[in-house]
């Protein structure tokens, strides 16, 4: 058995002060996906810093330094931030990612940023008996050649090949959120965007954040009311299953032009993947199957696949395509 101190902090700049003296401590919040990797010996922390009673968990209408923005503190459950009232109406996508992940029990445990920290369900990161280079850097990468219908056809490295499992950080990139982040120098901002990152050389960082980072909040800035968005998930089940692909698009026509439209994949790439040569592709063009068609392959250029992976190509441009049709669908309506 492996001695575990837990400490409680009363606010944020303590519990950073907490993870930053102690090497080993890890913030615990729901507790949903740490938990597991304790029991499994994927995480081993010294020090579990419980930030799960922090007050982090309010949403509301907030003046941000651009704008009017929805601040969602990082404790808000899951469960509540799709079931609240200004999600639900001006950010369905966030919504729907939300309602997309795990199951009802572990969405009322799960909390915001804890959700977007998850670490990946790569079957060898969570078999501590196999080589992973995310959970022990330089053992190698089993899925290279393994099991592999999870695993990432965008921005792979040779060292990781595994997706980032996150339903609400893709519907996330999608809304141009930034995530709040207090360290050790103070309080920043991070696109969401730029919270993860590619594997590289470096697949055991999942993120930019440094070790005592403290997320407090995911900001959305606010949306015009004929911004249409949504997300759309393919799965081997319809609940408690995790992504082969995901889509998070938000749409504004301007007549029967594309006026605006952000794209967002999940079950592709380490990381929630933006699709921005597809955004390009359509934006000032009509939303036809054929246009968004070309404009997914134009993104896909890059792929990689294998045997295992191949069939991701086809569901992206299906999932994408029918997601942006029913889009364009609601907002002519
Ligand atoms: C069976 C099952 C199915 C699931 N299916 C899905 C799914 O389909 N889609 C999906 O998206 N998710 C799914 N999940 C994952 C679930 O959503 C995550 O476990 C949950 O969101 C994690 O949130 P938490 O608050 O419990 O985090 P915790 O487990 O407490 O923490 C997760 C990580 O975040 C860090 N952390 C927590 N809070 C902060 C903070 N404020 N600042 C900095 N670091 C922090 C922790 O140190 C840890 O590294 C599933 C989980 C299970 C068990």
């Amino acid at each position: 058995m492996r001695a575990l101190d837990y400490r409680r902090p009363e606010s944020a700049q303590e519990a950073v002060e907490l993870v930053s003296s102690h090497p080993g401590a890890r913030y615990l919040a729901g507790g949903s996906n740490l938990v597991d990797h304790l029991k499994l010996g994927v995480a081993a922390p010294d020090v579990l810093v419980d930030v799960s009673r922090l007050p982090l968990d309010d949403v509301e209408e907030v003046e941000g330094e651009d704008g009017a923005v929805l601040r969602i503190g990082a404790n808000v459950r899951n469960s509540d931030l799709a079931a609240h009232p200004v999600v639900r109406s001006r950010f369905p996508v966030v919504a729907r990612a939300t309602l997309a992940g795990a199951s009802g029990q572990i969405r009322n445990q799960a909390t915001t940023a804890g959700n977007l920290l998850q670490r990946t369900r790569c079957v060898y990161f969570q078999d501590v008996t196999t080589a992973c280079n995310k959970r022990k850097p330089g053992t190698g990468c089993s899925a290279l050649g393994g099991y592999a219908r999870y695993n990432a056809i965008l921005g792979a490295s040779a060292h990781c090949v595994t997706t980032h499992p996150s339903d609400l950080a893709v519907g996330l990139a999608a809304v141009d959120a930034t995530v709040v982040v207090l360290g050790v120098e103070g309080e920043r901002r991070i696109r969401l965007e730029d919270l993860h990152r590619l594997p590289g050389d470096r697949p055991e960082a999942d993120t930019t954040l440094a070790a005592s980072d403290l997320i407090t909040a995911v900001e959305l800035p606010m949306v015009d009311t004929d911004t249409r968005s949504t997300y759309a998930k393919v799965r081997d089940r319809a609940s408690f299953a995790f992504a082969l692909v995901s889509v998070a698009a938000t749409l504004r026509m301007e007549g029967d032009r594309v006026g605006e439209v952000r794209i967002a994949w999940g079950g592709v790439a380490h990381k929630p993947w933006r699709a921005r040569r597809a955004e390009a592709a359509l934006t000032g063009g009509g939303i036809e199957e054929d246009a968004v068609r070309a404009a997914v392959d134009e993104e896909l250029a890059t792929a990689t696949t294998d045997d295992g992976t191949a069939y991701k190509v086809a569901m992206v441009r299906n999932t994408t395509t029918m997601t942006l049709l029913r889009l364009a669908g609601e907002v002519r309506r």
